[in-house]
């Protein structure tokens, strides 16, 4: 099969969308106002940060003033996290997560223990599902937030959200959702599942890099991270970047207006490379069969290092990942693979593919007709498969 580039790891970051390029250029060269300024430039690119700020909150179901700018998706976890520890510790300092969570939200809870507060980490079944009977005996007289990912980044395994939001309604407690894989991929209302914040980053939906959202429910005070100028009514100061709120706003309105055609399409090449894959021995999917993001298709094959794997497919032309591209400097197994119950050596094996909209049948094509042979090739260099073999015989 002719060689070719094949971009796979759309859950790490995506391409610009051609309409969000257009919608951004303005902003980028005539149309440079500072939102802050009270002349007609400052005012022009004022009204477009608020029409920004209007679509965004419309593919979300929340109200525009509830729509807070950040500088990405980690800044939004943050903010919500140290924020509402910091305003609602006069009733508790008891969070409750989960052991799959991005480093965005374990790193952050991971520093607001070190400052007393007391974070209940929920387990997952095999395959990264919370359960919400745990959930709800986790519950304390102190509990101040819920904060539970949408959808898991590593194995794309969503979460019973709408579920979760309910419970935390009913107990009157807080839920903040790290929503930054599922925004633009699947349907997603902050009214019906009674969220009350959730984290967003642009680049992730075909937006541009360095965008993010906090909504945060009407009526509810966070602090703010940062201070200054007090840009975005005072909670989150910085001349905002209105050609990223631009860019991210188009993108967020083409992927919602697109999505029931993009996850008919995308998900039918996910399903069919999952199947052809699994034909490799000793692999196995991970994260949930069915309740998984379209996109992702991740795998872990025994005996064969992931970082090899992820450099032999770059040579072959195919950009993918292993493990979370976060913590690929380090060679702990990913968190997430440990939590679904999967044993260290295979957790290292691991392999994710991400695709989207704009990947091709040839794509999927070339993927399933590269993607073996090297796994056979690293594993005909492995002392590990070796004894696998004798094993067996
Ligand atoms: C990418 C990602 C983040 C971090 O977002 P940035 O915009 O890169 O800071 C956080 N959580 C999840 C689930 C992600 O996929």
């Amino acid at each position: 099969m002719k060689a070719r580039r094949v971009y796979a790891d759309n859950a790490g970051t995506t391409a610009l969308s051609k309409t969000a390029l257009d919608a951004m250029m303005p902003y980028l060269t005539e149309s440079f106002g500072n939102p802050s300024a009270i002349y007609s430039a400052g005012r022009e690119a004022k009204k477009a940060l608020e029409s920004a700020r209007a679509t965004i909150a419309e593919a979300i179901g929340a109200r525009p003033e509830e729509i807070y700018f950040t500088g990405c998706g980690t800044e939004a976890n943050n903010w919500a996290l140290r924020g509402i520890a910091e305003v609602k510790a006069k009733n508790g300092r008891h969070i409750i997560s989960s052991s799959v969570e991005h480093h965005a939200v374990s790193h952050t809870l991971e520093a607001l223990a070190k400052k007393g507060y007391e974070i209940t980490y929920l387990p997952v079944d095999e395959y990264g599902l919370i359960s919400l009977d745990d959930l709800k005996n986790a519950i304390r007289e102190d509990t101040i937030l819920i904060s539970i990912m949408t959808a898991n980044n590593e194995i794309g395994t969503i979460q019973p959200v709408a579920e979760i939001g309910a419970i935390a309604r009913e107990r009157g407690i807080l839920f903040h959702t790290d929503a930054i894989q599922a925004v633009g991929h699947i349907p997603m209302n902050v009214q019906e599942m009674n969220i009350d914040l959730m984290s967003i980053a642009a680049h992730k939906f075909r937006g541009p890099k360095g965008m993010g959202v906090l909504y945060i429910r009407k009526g509810l005070y966070v602090p703010p991270l940062l201070t200054g100028g007090g840009q975005e009514r005072n909670r989150r100061s910085g001349t905002e970047n209105v050609p990223g709120a631009v860019g991210m706003a188009a993108a967020i309105k083409e992927a919602v207006d697109n999505m029931d055609e993009n996850v008919k399409k995308v998900t039918a090449m996910r399903d069919r490379l999952i199947r052809e894959l699994l034909k490799v021995p000793y692999s196995r999917l991970t994260g949930h069969p069915e309740k998984r993001l379209p996109g992702t298709a991740s795998f872990v094959f025994e005996c064969v290092e992931g970082e090899a794997m992820v450099l032999t497919l770059d040579n072959a032309g195919i950009s993918a990942s292993s493990g979370s591209a976060c913590s690929s400097a380090s060679l702990d197994p990913s968190h997430v693979l440990l939590a679904i119950g999967l044993p260290h050596e295979v957790a290292h094996g691991s392999l994710r593919l991400s695709i989207n909209e704009t990947t091709t049948e040839e794509d999927i094509d070339y993927l399933i007709a590269t993607i073996p042979p090297v796994i056979e090739k690293l594993r005909a260099m492995s002392p590990l498969w070796e004894d696998k073999l004798n094993e067996k015989s």
